[in-house]
């Protein structure tokens, strides 16, 4: 059978020869696939590990390596920096964050057991420093370990969750964290006997006259190769957003405004291998992007409004939930008001364009090009809910509700198309990365389409629907956070697969 972006399943009978025979497959070498086949070897399976780029890493060893994570009185890190955090408490934030979209039984069984996971995190020789970094803040610059990375603080959610922040970076300066952690779970797997394979694209699986998987086929030094599996095969290829088909199919929207994040071979192959055995995929119209306008956090107090000059959600959310209200505007196009004194660029602010600078609002207003009246009567507004301390309409905090009464202002046009990230794409937009795949259960077990489990399937990270399930409720740290502990359920899972 031929599927799309040359995935294709093989029957066992043309195969004439097995180059390995193995219990576990692992497919894709990043946080998942790392995870995975330390816990299928520490299961006491033999493992192999076909990775199609020349190292191992993925988008995980590129990110800053943020794992949401706490619950059962808190993680060694929270507790460390005085922070108590029940497993009811991270519960009750994610499945309000997710608005119904979340997994109920993936949701509890990380909040259960996401301070264990820390703890194995750490026993990888990962370090964290004791110190929390309290402000608005993406990515620490300086090295504190944990951090708000959601909307912890943030109405309606600080009404329904006592927040607490859940982001855990390793310890470093800068923004390195994937690294850091990719090279420790290397180093211990390369001090195992597991197998690793890299230039090795899996291609698509191998199956039985009865239909059942008995493998995979991979290409390696131009040749296709073919790997027995007797336990498992574990899909952990990561996403799909640099697949244009698949985008364009699945994230027409998005696709529409926002720019690919991620590694190269985020092409879907896992999500296309699970495809050609009629696994079920979900949730593929999700995707995670994001405004990020802060640090410096006094650009909180400015307020972002629409063409119209009105305001469409409360400025102290996260990047992501802003990200999610700006997409909803018309073509995107979103403004940001500001005071001079909370003026100060941000890294964020790459080549945005400023369109006006002036000492009244009813002048900024006209000399941007909006319709009188349009951006004062927001301010004047704002203005009052700023002496009464509540904002009645978005219910931002009054820590950042200030009144815009010091001249001169400006607004500073970030509408999408101005958005620029020449590190990561070629292309302007908020940068996403996909959050639909395959659907699985917390074991990491495929389901087809049916809703039955696929025999000796198994998957995790980006390659499935996992924990974060929506662009608007993410925290950042929840993708890596799933791919790793979900990893190691699919890599236990597989191995213990009789
Ligand atoms: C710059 C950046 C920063 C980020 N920061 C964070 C953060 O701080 N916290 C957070 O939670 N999320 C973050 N993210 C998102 C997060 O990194 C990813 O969603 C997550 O790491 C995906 O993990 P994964 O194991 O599913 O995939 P990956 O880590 O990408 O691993 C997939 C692996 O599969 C391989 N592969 C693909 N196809 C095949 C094939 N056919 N055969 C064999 N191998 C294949 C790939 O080469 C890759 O090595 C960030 C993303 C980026 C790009």
């Amino acid at each position: 059978m031929q599927t799309n972006n040359k995935i294709f399943i093989t029957k066992a009978k043309d195969v004439s020869q097995f180059n390995y025979e193995v219990d576990v497959i692992v497919c894709g070498y990043g946080g998942a696939g790392g995870c995975a086949a330390l816990e299928s070897f520490r299961s006491g399976a033999k493992t192999l590990v076909l990775e199609r780029a020349s190292d191992g890493g993925g988008s995980t060893a590129l990110s800053s390596c943020e794992m949401y994570l706490g619950g059962s009185g808190g993680t060694s890190l929270q507790t460390a920096c005085g922070f108590e955090d029940s497993t009811e408490n991270m519960i009750g934030y994610i499945e309000a964050s997710l608005e119904g979209k979340g997994d109920s039984k993936k949701i509890q069984l990380y909040a259960e057991n996401s301070a264990d996971h820390f703890e194995w995190i750490k026993s990888l020789g990962v370090t964290y420093k004791e110190a929390a970094h309290l402000g608005r803040i993406v990515v620490p610059e300086s090295n504190e370990s944990l951090l708000y990375t959601g909307n912890e603080r943030v109405s309606p959610f600080c009404e329904l969750a006592e927040p607490v922040p859940r982001g855990h970076v390793p310890s470093h300066e800068g923004d390195f964290g994937g690294k850091i952690f990719f090279d420790a779970l290397k180093q211990e797997i390369n001090s195992s006997d597991i197998e690793i394979s890299c230039d090795s694209r899996v291609k698509g699986l191998v199956i039985n006259d009865n239909n059942e998987i008995v493998g995979v086929a991979f290409k390696k030094d131009n040749l296709m190769q073919y790997a027995k599996a007797n336990k498992g095969v574990i899909l952990s290829a990561g996403g799909f957003v640099m697949n244009e088909e698949m985008i364009a199919s699945y994230l027409p929207f998005q696709t529409k405004f926002a720019a690919p994040y991620g590694n190269p071979w985020d092409k879907g192959d896992g999500i296309q291998m699970g495809i050609s055995m009629n696994a079920n995929i979900i949730n593929m119209d999700e995707a995670f992007f994001g405004v990020y306008f802060y640090p410096p956090e006094s650009l909180t107090n400015g307020i972002f409004v629409n063409a119209e000059g009105k305001r469409f959600v409360n400025e102290d959310s996260y990047g992501a939930r802003i990200g999610y209200f700006c997409s909803q505007q018309q073509d995107q196009k979103i403004y940001m008001v500001i005071q001079n004194e909370d003026f100060n660029p941000s890294i964020y602010m790459n080549k945005l364009p400023i369109l006006a600078v002036a000492e009244t609002i009813d002048e900024l207003e006209i000399e941007a090009g909006f319709e009188p009246g349009s951006i004062s009567s927001t301010i004047s507004a704002y203005n009052l809910f700023a002496k009464n301390g509540e904002d009645q309409d978005f219910k931002k905090d009054p820590k950042w509700l200030k009144e815009f009464s010091k001249p001169p202002f400006a607004i500073i046009d970030y509408s999408f198309e101005n958005q620029a990230s020449p590190a990561y794409s070629d292309r302007n937009g908020p940068l996403m990365f996909t959050l639909g795949g395959l659907e699985t259960l917390p074991s990491g077990e495929v389901l087809d389409v049916d809703g039955n489990i696929i025999p000796k399937l198994y998957a995790a990270g980006r390659t499935t629907a996992g924990l974060p399930r929506t662009g608007k409720g993410y925290a950042s740290g929840m993708s890596v956070g799933d791919a790793t502990f979900f990893g190691r359920m699919a890599g236990i899972s597989a191995a213990n697969n009789s």
